[in-house]
């Protein structure tokens, strides 16, 4: 499968980079097995993407914007891969990309390669298989990767620590800004897209203006905190090295207007990105967050599995049961519990390690 997948662009290799991503989504064991060792081959063809993250609420217009961008990218060059992240669709069947209707012109072309969400239920679940069907398209050669996820959920914080750069949608009303401000997503976007702006210029311009200041308020201090220096050492030891000046350059996230149904703003949205990936290149920001992000999800995936192995190990399922009883009745103090359950855990290590 491997030689297929690196060996050029093609139906062959299309075919390939759909069997893997199925192989990857598979939970047979066995499967599990050829998946992890499909991903080592393939990992050094990795990496030399830009991982793009692109959310908004349904109905925002994010699959009328990636097909308009996409169709801009291919005739430039490029090779897009548009995968995504939704991890209700399992509910409902898939509420993004699900439906084969959309991305109609851009799926039909060879250059680019669309998959829908997998639908394996838990946001760390899909999240995992989204990562990996990533690194299968960098290796049969997508050099644009876009990530899309539904404004829902703590999805987007799942697409923002696996992208490079992480877009927000919005519409042009002040609702809606004003709750992602809330909700700490609009700290996370280097890019604010404000799409539909040909239904109301003005209205557009007013919320370029009050999202650019209400990030001004409250996202640049945490962001350059958050995506500046992820692994520096602590600024309380006295040993650490003086503050790192990169800080000083810290992405400032944009605001633009677009109007993706009549694909205009399409080229200023690539020159915001173009211009983000090469100021973070020359500082060195964008290596440090990619190592930093495969080492956080290294940890999440640890704790995702230690979390359900905990929970299969028979002599804790025995002790749960009474053990929940007594914390609900008051009998036991809740981190009590948790130190006699983990204690229990660790004397029995009999429980399959799931993957
Ligand atoms: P998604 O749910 O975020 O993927 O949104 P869609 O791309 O499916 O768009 C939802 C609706 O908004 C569709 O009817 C689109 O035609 C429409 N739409 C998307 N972008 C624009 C735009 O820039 N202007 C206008 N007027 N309509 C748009």
């Amino acid at each position: 499968m491997a030689a297929a997948l690196l060996g050029g662009p093609g139906p062959a290799q299309r075919r390939a980079v759909a069997k893997a991503i199925t192989l990857l989504e598979s939970t047979r064991a066995d499967h599990r097995a050829q998946a992890d060792a499909l991903l080592t081959e393939l990992l050094p063809h990795t990496g030399r993407s830009l991982r793009l993250g692109i959310s908004g609420v349904p109905g925002v217009g994010k699959s009328t914007f990636i097909e308009a961008l996409g169709l801009s990218l291919i005739a430039q060059g490029h090779r897009v891969a548009v995968l995504a992240v939704d991890p209700s669709s399992s509910l409902s069947g898939g509420s993004i990309l699900g439906d084969k209707t959309r991305m109609e012109r851009l799926s039909m072309d060879e250059r680019a390669y669309i998959r829908p969400s997998p639908a394996s239920g838990t946001l760390g679940g899909v999240a995992e298989k989204t990562r990996e069907a990533m690194l299968v398209c960098e290796a049969a050669g997508h050099d644009i990767v876009i990530v899309e996820t539904v404004g829902v959920g703590q999805s987007e914080t799942a697409v923002a620590g696996m992208t490079d750069m992480y877009c927000l949608l919005q519409l042009p009303n002040a609702g809606d800004d004003l709750q992602a401000i809330k909700k700490g997503v609009m700290e996370l976007a280097d890019l604010v897209v404000i799409n539909k702006a040909d239904l109301d210029a003005a209205a557009a311009t007013r919320a370029q203006a009050h999202i650019t200041s209400s990030l001004r308020l409250h996202g640049w201090r945490g962001r350059s905190e958050r995506v500046g220096r992820p692994d520096r050492p602590d600024r309380g030891d006295p040993a650490a090295p003086p503050a790192d000046p990169h800080e000083t350059t810290a992405w400032q996230p944009r605001v633009l207007r677009i109007s993706a149904l009549k694909a205009e703003g399409i080229d200023a949205f690539w020159q915001a990105v173009t211009d983000f990936h090469s100021q973070q290149q020359a500082n060195g920001g964008f290596d440090d967050k990619r190592r930093h992000q495969s080492l956080a999800w290294m940890w999440d995936r640890i704790q995702a599995g230690l979390k359900q192995q905990f929970k299969s190990a028979s002599a804790v399922r025995e002790a749960l049961a009474d053990t929940t009883a007594r914390v609900l009745d008051g009998q036991l103090a809740a981190s009590t519990a948790a130190r006699e359950l983990l204690a229990i855990f660790s004397g029995d290590r009999s429980a399959p390690l799931r993957p």
